[in-house]
């Protein structure tokens, strides 16, 4: 713990921690030993993590990295968090993210950007430090620095840049997938009701899935054990019994079928994540499994729906800050103004587009040919996957991310749906509530990670983390 916390003071330029907890993490830790010297233990015990401050922490400042919520300290313990300090870790600190978890780059937070350990093609790293202190030392933007992805940037990059050695995150359209891609290390986003959701800050319930991110794929599946299982606090987590994950790392995956979604080779795709996908395939080729071309022919249809999906529940999720229950507020003539002006100075501007369009595409007269539409496609493209399992497709392979980590400031600002359209491989997932890895697979031509993505049947990780440990 002490290494680690070591670690994060000189990375701080990276802003991946928006709280660090060292009396927490060395009160846990000193428990830790004491328990491990007297025989006794957890799976993690001793092992720090950081945890994104989406998690309600107990006593611990918990802010989603909104200004709505900026001074929270919940009295409660999220059931994802109670776990893993029940097997033994240590919590390091907070870690940001996108506001709310919207956002593909973490620069929607209200504590500024993440800057990714990763740096770009041919920098300096001696200059890129000065030029970071510099950046941060004026409060100016990290500009060409890359974004870690988002929206659980923080926890990517500091598994990354290893100021934690594993990290939780939260993942709605991508926001575990994503990071994990574009910064060179492993991410689960389990099944849809694999994890309980309690204590986690809600952004499109229906979508919202906990996952941890770690260096390995076997660490992700030591981590995973621990975080998962059924949670009478959460109606939607499942009772079912978590299978021992690490146990399928190194199965064979020979007379396995992996599908290759043909819908997948969508416009804009880089020509190298293209030539990342085939080396994907041949590598499992090669191990021994069955490589079937499929049809999931509602793909193309996910990201609209998500995107009216998503804000619609956000829109309702969002309506609890109101500067009565939580936060700051900023006072009005009468209650209505008072909700306006909190409102207004709480959330930034991503969320407030959310907010817009949810409000909108439920509002009465346009909630037939939005959102009901949406759920419907939502419908079509749980059937599409069902469809393939059901001929026998084990799993499905795809790039997990169109392109490589792009620049801050690139496409933050300008036109929103050039940062949406990072989430083509990743939203399909969650609409079908199915599970999905992201494993890294290698460097672009510029030196930058690459991933790959695996997707499952519903609740089973398992083949997810056999494969994903063949594919790494
Ligand atoms: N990038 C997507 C969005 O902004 C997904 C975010 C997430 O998974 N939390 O909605």
């Amino acid at each position: 713990a002490k290494a680690y916390l070591d670690a994060m003071e000189k990375a701080r330029g990276l802003n991946a921690y928006v709280l660090e907890t060292p009396e927490e993490a060395l009160a846990m830790a000193a428990a830790s030993d004491a328990r491990l010297s007297k025989g006794e233990g957890g799976v993690l015990e001793g092992v720090p993590l950081g945890i994104k401050d989406l998690f309600a922490t107990e006593g611990v400042r918990t802010t989603a990295c909104s200004r709505i919520i900026d001074n929270f300290k919940p009295p409660y313990e999220s059931t994802v968090t109670s776990r893993l300090w029940r097997d033994g870790a240590v919590m390091l600190g907070k870690l940001n993210n996108d506001e709310f978890a919207m956002g593909s780059s973490n620069e929607t937070s209200a504590f500024g950007p993440v800057v990714s350990p990763w740096l770009p093609p041919n920098w300096d790293a001696g200059q890129a430090r000065e030029r970071l202190a510099k950046a941060r030392a004026d409060g100016a933007t990290p500009r060409g620095f890359l974004v870690p992805g988002g929206s659980s940037g923080g926890s990517a990059a500091a598994v990354a840049a290893r100021l934690c050695p594993g990290a939780t995150g939260t993942d709605t359209g991508g926001s575990i997938r994503q990071p994990a891609a574009f910064t060179g290390i492993a991410g689960i986003k389990p099944t849809y009701g694999r994890c309980s959701r309690w204590g986690i800050v809600a952004f499109a319930s229906s979508l919202d899935q906990a996952g941890p991110f770690a260096a390995t794929v076997r660490d992700c599946a030591v981590l995973l054990k621990s975080m998962a299982g059924h949670d009478p606090k959460d109606t939607t987590s499942m009772d079912l019994p978590v299978p021992d994950y690490e146990a399928a790392i190194g199965r064979s995956v020979k007379g396995m079928v992996i599908g290759i979604p043909r819908e997948y080779r969508v416009d804009g795709m880089a020509e190298e994540i293209g030539a990342l996908w085939q080396k994907g395939i041949d590598w499992l080729r090669d191990a021994g499994a069955t490589i079937r071309e499929i049809n999931l022919p509602h793909t193309k249809y996910a990201l609209p729906a998500y995107y009216i999906v998503a804000p619609a529940e956000a829109s309702s999720n969002l309506a609890r800050y109101d500067g009565v229950r939580y936060g700051e507020r900023v006072g009005g003539r009468d209650i209505v103004e008072m909700y306006e002006k909190t409102r207004a100075a709480g959330f930034g501007s991503e969320v407030k587009r959310r907010i817009l369009i949810g409000t909108y595409v439920l509002s009465a007269g346009y909630y037939d040919a939005y959102y009901v539409r949406a759920q419907k496609i939502r419908t079509l493209i749980k059937r599409d996957f069902e469809e393939a399992y059901a001929s026998g497709v084990d799993a499905i392979l795809t790039p997990a991310t169109p392109s490589a980590a792009f620049g801050i400031g690139e496409k933050a600002g300008a036109d929103p749906v050039e940062m949406y359209l990072n989430d083509v491989f990743t939203v399909t997932v969650n609409m079908a509530g199915l599970p999905g890895i992201a494993v890294p697979a290698g460097l672009s031509s510029e030196g930058l990670p690459l991933g790959l993505q695996l997707i499952g049947r519903a609740f089973d990780e398992e083949t997810l983390f056999t494969l994903g440990h063949a594919v790494e």
